[in-house]
């Protein structure tokens, strides 16, 4: 999600970020770069069959009808109307081009239960939203939505909560990144949004959402006094205070972006620079701490 908060905004307090950069380095590189891949995000692959990872096999070849499932199966459901089908598919198929994009599409084109839904729509047009979320008896996710902004291949989010998305904005100064790449970016953010909540436990995840209104509601009308008893106890029982909780779900969000990236950002020079701006992206966040994401970014369960 690229959501704008004020509250949390004005909640944020000081935990003393700071951010092993040779690490991020080391990590955006990943352990396969250096490789055959492309130079920057201006290029992306020639159309192919990974275009057709989309839902099922009864999906047409470069079509993108809806799918509409099996009851009790998973799997992808794009409901996109026919004026952004195009645009849609060249951000999909930007997305498919790394394998990062294509082992995700995978995992919830074949799954066995959650239906993800994907469409676009001209509402919050330059971000997205992920949200819809299901579960069955036992806890189990088996539905989920993401919706994308209509223009989504334009525009740059917060620095503080978005750290990965928005350093892209450096890369673009230089003419080193397509359109498709930045709307590709925040697909991948969104799908980490629905991975983070699918290994998420519902209660807690369900405990929140509650409770963070709550939280924000006393937090207007008590002097924005975050040591108020009843907000010590409300931070105790969800976890943290909501700009916390929010910037943690952005950051599972982000680290998935950067997946994606580390991808398609083989050059060194280029790496370097992303990864300085991530930096210095992170190191303005007063609410959270780099190592955070560090942590969140090398994280082997980033799927459900
Ligand atoms: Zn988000």
């Amino acid at each position: 999600m690229f959501p704008s908060n004020s509250v949390q905004n004005r909640a944020r307090r000081h935990i003393g970020p700071t951010l092993a950069l040779l690490a991020l380095v080391s990590w955006i590189a990943g352990p396969n770069a250096g490789g055959s891949g492309a130079a920057s995000l201006k290029e992306s692959g020639s159309p192919s069959e990974e275009v057709l990872f989309t839902s099922s096999q009864t999906t047409l070849p470069g079509k993108l009808h809806p799918y509409f499932l099996e009851p009790s199966r998973g799997g992808i459901r794009e409901v996109i109307a026919d004026k952004y089908k195009k645009r849609y598919q060249q951000w999909k198929h930007e997305f498919l081009s790394t394998e990062a994009g294509r082992r995700q599409w995978q995992v919830y084109a074949h799954h066995p239960h959650l239906v993800l839904t994907i469409t676009v729509s001209p509402n919050n047009s330059h971000g997205g939203k992920t949200g819809g979320y299901q579960w069955d008896g036992s806890g189990n996710m088996i539905g989920a939505t993401v919706t994308l902004g209509d223009r989504i291949d334009q525009g740059y989010p917060d620095a503080v909560y978005y750290p990965v998305t928005n350093a892209l904005a450096l890369l673009e100064s230089f003419g080193l990144v397509s359109a498709n790449a930045l709307a590709a970016t925040k697909i991948a953010h969104e799908l980490g949004h629905v991975n983070r909540t699918a290994t998420t436990g519902i209660a807690l995840y369900q405990l929140q959402n509650q409770l963070i209104p709550v939280y924000d509601s006393i937090l207007l009308v008590n002097g924005y006094d975050t040591l108020d008893p009843r907000l010590i106890e409300l931070a105790r029982q969800m976890g943290g205070i909501p700009a916390e909780i929010s910037v943690e779900r952005e950051y599972w969000a982000e680290a998935n972006a950067l997946l994606y990236l580390r991808e398609r950002i083989s050059d060194k020079r280029f790496q370097r620079s992303l990864s300085k701006k991530i930096k210095e992206n992170i190191d303005l966040c007063d609410t959270c701490c780099g190592e955070r994401f560090l942590q969140i970014a090398q994280s082997q369960s980033l799927l459900p």
